[in-house]
């Protein structure tokens, strides 16, 4: 019995990477400002930094590419991305967008404003800006567990139902528009939601009215945990697992940009006619007419076939198997990472990783910046850079400082994975002298993409 998991494609493209020096690095990182985003792509290895748009698409994607139909109005290639998204969501209006951030900006211009809550298990960093943007507050109420990045069990990502309900008692169901649900959860580590707390979710805010979304990036690779996780699911499909999630929601967005296999698209997808139809009206004035939606036509196609590639069963056992291989390896090593790992990355404990470090001087910028000078391995921030505050002059940091080392989907090879668990296992044997940072430019919002850092010299030092 053999029991290696192989990636289950052969390769017919290739694109070289390039090779470069530490001391290259060190030079490229000060020149970028201590801020990976500012790196230029051909600069890095191995690029962690996101599993969104990275993709590899398959033969049959670029075969779709080129017959997409690029008519402006009433394309082919609409109706046939509109089909595939209705037979899976079961959703009435399809609206494509550029991307998932596109969504969220039209839905939260409809139903969010000043005053508006909008609940959620944990928005991510674009849905939160766009919640705020216009207006309204954006609650995150994760299951306390998600918390305890060295704890293992099966759905971190869940929401707290009973502060779920504790927050429409207090604020009133009249502030609460639409509650998301994010599957997977990314922002505390690609962690799951099961069925029974999406079902309970429902089933909480029908008795309220209140309509339930899913942010569905990663929709598959949280119908696939179902499927090994949930009591019940084994023996269903995940085409059929993931039908049942969406039937107890109103509406999702969606980047493409994960789980449809594609480097740029997204949607957003309603049940209700007087929200889609405002929705449209702004997707006419931002993003282009209803059937293209700030997208060509053969991006249609080619999320079409992607949104059906990516509930091949074999596709996700690749997927989900070779992201726990890699947490499993830096985790044997000791490397603090989030257990059990998420569907789309590892994530590492910044806090335990670096405990000399404290959260106002951004341990997970500094282990990033260091994995990248290492190795030339570049990651992300998830942490006080990305949602730490100040409320009345004080620091508030994130809940947790976690570094995300996001699994482009279809790209990298178990070898490329064996060498970035190398390299972090050589930083983590040369922690104690790694100093913190501090910010010296930001913008108001989103201030990871742009900001700028410099090491904490003399305080570091004395530790
Ligand atoms: C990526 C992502 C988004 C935003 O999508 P974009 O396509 O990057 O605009 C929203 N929510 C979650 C959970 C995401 O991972």
């Amino acid at each position: 019995m053999t029991n290696t998991v192989i990636e289950p494609f052969k390769i017919k493209s290739v694109e070289p990477i390039n090779f470069t020096t530490r001391e290259y690095r060190e030079k490229a990182m000060r020149e970028a400002f201590y801020n990976l985003f500012l790196l230029k792509a051909d600069d890095v290895l191995i690029d962690l930094l996101t599993d969104s748009g990275t993709a590899a698409m398959s033969s049959k994607q670029w075969a779709a590419i080129m017959d997409g139909d690029e008519s402006y109005a009433g394309s082919r290639s609409f109706f046939k991305f509109e089909k595939v998204v209705r037979d899976l969501t079961g959703f009435k209006f399809i609206i494509p967008t550029h991307q998932g951030r596109a969504a969220e900006k039209i839905l939260f211009t409809v139903v969010g404003g000043p005053g508006k809550i909008i609940p959620s298990n944990t928005h991510f960093d674009t849905t939160r800006a766009n919640v705020e943007f216009s207006g309204a507050e954006a609650v995150d109420l994760p299951v306390p567990v998600a918390l305890e990045t060295d704890r293992r069990s099966d759905f971190k990502g869940n929401i707290d139902l009973e502060r779920l309900e504790n927050l429409i008692k207090k604020v009133g169901v009249a502030n609460i528009p639409l509650s998301i649900l994010t599957v997977t959860n990314n922002s505390v580590g690609g962690q799951p939601v099961s069925m029974a707390n999406i079902r309970e979710t429902r089933a909480l805010l029908n008795k309220y009215g209140i309509p339930l979304l899913l942010d569905a990036c990663r929709f598959a690779e949280n119908a696939y945990f179902i499927k090994l996780r949930e009591p019940g699911y084994r023996d269903k499909s995940v085409r059929e697992i993931a039908v049942e999630m969406f039937s107890y929601a109103d509406g999702c967005t969606m980047s493409a940009k994960k789980d449809a296999l594609v480097n740029i698209g997204g949607f957003l997808a309603l049940n209700d006619s007087t929200i889609a139809e405002k929705a449209r009206s702004l997707l006419i004035m931002t993003e282009g007419f209803p059937t293209y939606g700030g997208l060509a036509g053969r991006d249609l196609d080619a999320m079409a076939q992607g949104l059906t590639e990516v509930l091949d069963e074999d596709y996700l056992k690749y997927r989900i198997r070779s992201v726990e291989y890699f947490g499993d390896k830096l985790e044997k090593a000791g490397v603090p990472v989030l257990v059990p790992t998420g569907g789309h990355a590892v994530f590492i404990d910044a806090r335990r990783f670096l405990p000399h470090v404290p959260p106002q001087q951004y341990p997970g910028q500094a282990l990033a910046v260091e994995m990248y000078v290492e190795g030339g391995i570049r990651s992300v921030e998830i942490g006080s850079v990305m949602f730490g505050r100040e409320v009345e002059g004080k620091f508030v940091s994130a809940n947790l400082e976690l570094v995300r080392l996001a699994i482009p989907r279809r790209v990298y090879t178990q070898s490329h994975v064996d060498y970035a668990a190398e390299v972090i296992i050589e930083v983590f044997k040369r922690r104690d002298r790694i100093p913190g940072y501090k910010i010296t430019y930001e913008p108001p919002y989103l201030r990871h993409f742009t900001a700028h850092f410099e090491p904490v010299v003399e305080e570091t030092a004395q530790v």
